[in-house]
C-alpha cells in the first residue's frame, strides 16, 4: 500500500472501500424474470447510447482514483459485460493500474466460449457464470426464452481450458421456477473445480415485482440439499465475503450461499458500484448516484475527482438489507435503481 492508500477513507460505519463493481453496459441478451423481465424492459427501453456510456479511458481514469482510496478488486458486470466490444482491452489496462490486484467478471456465459481465452490472456483473474437451470425449458423460462444451457456449459468449459483457476456458478433460486434445478446443477459441478453459489432472490430494483414468497431461504435450501449429500459449514475466506461457504463431507468440493434476504450482511460491506454512464452508487439498493461522468468531461482534475470520491465514501451510511424489514427503509427507496443498470 502506498501513502495515499494508507489515508484511505472509511464510511460512517467504519467500512473501507475495497471492491468496485464496474458496469460496462446496461444492455443484455437475456431477459431474466428476476432482473429485466421482457414485459417491463421491451424494445422501446431507453438504453444508454454510446456517447452516454463511459469510454474505457474514462473508466481507467476513475479506477486510478478509486485505487488510491483503497479499491483493490474490480468486478466487470452489466447488463451483459460480454456485449461490450473489446472488453479484453479494458482488462489489459485495468491490470496496469497500481493497487488493483484482482479482476473478476460476472457473465451469463452465452458468449464466454468465444472470449474466455482472450480475457484470460489479458489478465482477467476470475470468472463467475450465472446459470439458473440445466433443463432447457426452465432455463428459458427463467431468462425470457433465450439460448440454451449447453452454451453456458461450453462457456464454463472454455474458461477451464483457458486456465481460469477460480470459476463460480451463480444460481438465483425462485421457488416457483427452478427449485427443482438445484440438485441437477450441484450434480453437474460436484467434484469439479467449479463452486456453485445459490443466491436468494433479492428485492433489488422495481421491474421484477419481487415477492417474498418466491425466495427460498438459505436455511431451507441447506436442509433440502442435505437430503442428498452430507454438507458442512466452513469458515469464510475473508471478512466481507458475501457467501457462506459449505463443503461436501466426502470431499466433493464447495457450495456457497448468498443470503441477502434471510441473513443480511451489510456490516462488512466494502463495495462501491459504477454504472455504465458513470454514476457512483454505494449500495445495491440505492435510489440516487453521484454523477462522475460530468466531472470527467468538464475539465475537473484528478485531484478534484479524488476529493468527490472521498467525500461520497466518507458520507456513506448504507445498510439497506439490515434495515429493510425493520421499518427504517424510507418510502423513496421503493424506487430503487435496477440491477442491470449497476450490476450484481
Ligand atoms: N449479465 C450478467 C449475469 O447475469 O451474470 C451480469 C450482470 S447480473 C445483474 C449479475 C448477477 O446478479 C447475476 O448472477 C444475476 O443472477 C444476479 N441477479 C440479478 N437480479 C437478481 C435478483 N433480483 N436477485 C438476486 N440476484 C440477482
Ligand atoms: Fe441479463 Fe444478467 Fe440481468 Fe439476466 S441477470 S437479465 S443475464 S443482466
Ligand atoms: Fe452492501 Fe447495500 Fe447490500 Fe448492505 S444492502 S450489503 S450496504 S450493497
Amino acid at each position: 500500500m502506498d501513502q495515499e492508500q494508507l489515508d484511505a477513507p472509511t464510511d460512517q460505519l467504519n467500512r473501507p472501500m475495497r471492491d468496485l463493481r464496474l458496469s460496462v453496459i446496461d444492455r443484455c441478451n437475456f431477459r431474466c424474470t428476476y432482473c429485466m423481465p421482457a414485459d417491463e424492459v421491451g424494445p422501446d427501453f431507453p438504453w444508454l447510447g454510446k456517447p452516454e456510456r463511459l469510454s474505457f479511458d474514462e473508466m481507467i481514469r476513475l479506477v486510478r482514483q478509486f485505487s488510491k482510496l483503497g479499491v483493490e478488486k474490480i468486478r466487470l458486470t452489466g447488463g451483459e459485460p460480454l456485449l461490450r466490444k473489446d472488453l479484453a482491452s479494458l482488462v489489459r489496462e485495468l491490470n496496469k493500474v497500481p493497487g488493483i490486484r484482482d479482476i473478476a467478471m460476472t457473465t451469463n456465459g452465452v458468449l464466454l466460449a468465444r472470449h474466455a481465452e482472450e480475457l484470460r490472456r489479458a489478465g482477467l483473474d476470475r470468472v463467475t457464470v450465472s446459470l439458473d437451470a440445466l433443463s432447457e425449458n426452465v432455463f428459458r423460462e427463467m431468462n425470457g426464452g433465450f439460448d440454451s444451457p449447453s452454451q453456458v456449459l461450453e462457456g464454463v468449459a472454455a474458461a477451464k481450458r483457458a486456465g481460469f483457476q477460480h470459476i463460480k456458478v451463480n444460481t438465483v433460486v425462485r421457488r416457483d421456477m427452478n427449485l427443482g434445478e438445484v440438485v441437477p446443477i450441484l450434480e453437474e459441478f460436484r467434484g469439479s473445480r467449479v463452486v456453485v453459489r445459490f443466491i436468494e432472490y433479492m428485492d433489488v430494483g422495481n421491474v421484477n415485482h419481487w415477492e417474498r414468497g418466491q425466495v427460498v431461504p438459505t436455511a431451507e435450501l441447506i436442509q433440502f440439499i442435505s437430503n442428498h449429500w452430507n454438507i458442512e459449514p466452513v469458515a469464510k475466506h475473508y471478512l466481507g465475503e458475501v457467501a457462506d461457504r459449505y463443503h461436501y463431507a466426502d470431499g466433493g468440493g464447495e457450495i456457497g450461499f448468498v443470503s441477502s434476504i434471510s441473513q443480511p450482511f451489510c456490516r462488512p460491506c466494502n463495495r462501491s458500484r459504477l454504472s455504465a454512464d458513470g454514476k457512483l452508487y454505494t449500495c445495491l439498493f440505492a435510489t440516487e448516484g453521484t454523477d462522475l461522468r460530468s466531472l470527467l468531461r468538464d475539465g475537473s482534475t484528478d485531484e478534484e475527482i479524488n476529493g468527490v470520491l472521498r467525500d461520497v465514501w466518507s458520507d456513506r451510511n448504507d445498510q439497506y438489507s439490515q434495515t429493510r424489514w425493520g421499518g427504517d427503509v424510507k418510502k423513496e427507496q421503493k424506487h430503487k435503481i435496477e440491477m442491470f443498470y449497476i450490476g450484481g
